[in-house]
């Protein structure tokens, strides 16, 4: 009827009238929230699977906002990223990473690799790979321990400054991953037409494989592809010992994810960094 359309129309417009106004809201405590030192940076396991030992970590942004609490990343950095804030907060997320990660090397002389992530925007921004460059230095950091994490978001621009950033950076002997392997279009001729060191299965394909077998085939057959191309594959989001299980009988070699250890803050990763071990 009529009045079930208005109300429909009703419902909608409100729905969106609150999703614009957290947007809103979130962006201006967006443009604070480095000042006001709301940000901090957690650190997930890699673990060799065989050895269920820590290899590397990836570094993940959180945010703990005075008025709205925690705000999840998944929320917050496409708008960082749409605002132009993502520059400055990535050069935050960097600088704690080669931060944390020169600590480790010297304490526990381990030969040891951070994963970051960075988004689209950033690469677009002319001063990246100076900025990297000039934290090496600042750390002395070889370029080797530290990984970029891209997706296929970032070379579907299509701007030739993101071809010679991510070319430069791996001159310079840093490892570039691509992240979420599988869930874009093209990941295949990306793979062949970039620099990639690691391919992260994504955590999408990883969750049904001990119901799917579609799942397990396409799983086993990026890991076979990835090993074939000389790439490290990581198994992003494994949760159970099942996957655990399954992702060892197809080779896997490397894994994230809950089962191991949630992300952590520095120094509750280093618990983990003294035995060695993830249970
Ligand atoms: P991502 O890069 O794919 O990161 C992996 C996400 O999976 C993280 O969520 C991590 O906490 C979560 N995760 C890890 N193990 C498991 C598991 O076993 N099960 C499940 N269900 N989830 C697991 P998080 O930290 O909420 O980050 C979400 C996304 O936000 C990231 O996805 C990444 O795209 C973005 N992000 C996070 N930190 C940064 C950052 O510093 N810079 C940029 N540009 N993006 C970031
Ligand atoms: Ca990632
Ligand atoms: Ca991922
Ligand atoms: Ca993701």
């Amino acid at each position: 009827s009529k009045e079930q359309g208005r109300n429909t129309y009703n419902f909608y417009t409100e729905k969106m009238n609150k999703d614009v106004a957290r947007r809103l809201l979130i962006e201006e405590h967006l443009r604070s929230a480095l000042n006001k030192d709301e940000f901090y940076v957690i650190f997930q396991p890699v673990v060799d699977l065989r050895r269920r030992v820590v290899i590397g970590a990836e570094a993940l942004l959180r945010w703990n906002n005075s008025e709205m609490g925690n705000v999840q990343p998944d929320e917050f950095i496409p708008i960082a990223e749409q605002t132009g804030l993502i520059v400055t907060i990535g050069q935050y997320v960097l600088e704690q990473a080669f931060m944390v990660i020169s600590g480790w090397r010297e304490k526990y002389a381990i030969d040891f690799q951070v994963a970051v992530n960075i988004s689209p925007r950033q690469f677009r921004d002319a001063g990246l790979v100076e900025y990297i460059q000039k934290l090496l230095e600042k750390y002395s950091l070889p370029a080797s321990a530290i990984e970029l994490e891209i997706t296929e978001g970032v070379l579907m621009t299509g701007h030739g400054m993101i071809d010679v950033a991510l070319s430069d950076l791996n001159k310079m002997g840093m490892g570039i991953s691509m992240d979420d392997f599988g869930t874009g279009y093209s990941s295949l001729s990306y793979l062949r037409s970039y620099p990639f060191d690691t391919l992260k299965v994504d955590k999408s394909f990883i969750n049904d494989i001990t119901v799917d077998q579609a799942d397990l085939q396409l799983v086993s057959a990026a890991i076979a592809m990835g090993q074939g191309l000389g790439l490290k594959v990581i198994a992003e989001g494994v949760e159970t010992e099942e996957q655990y299980q399954l992702l060892l009988d197809h080779q896997c070699e490397y894994g994230q994810g809950y089962l191991f250890s949630r992300p952590v803050p520095a120094d509750e990763f280093e618990l983990l960094l003294e035995t060695g071990v993830v249970h």
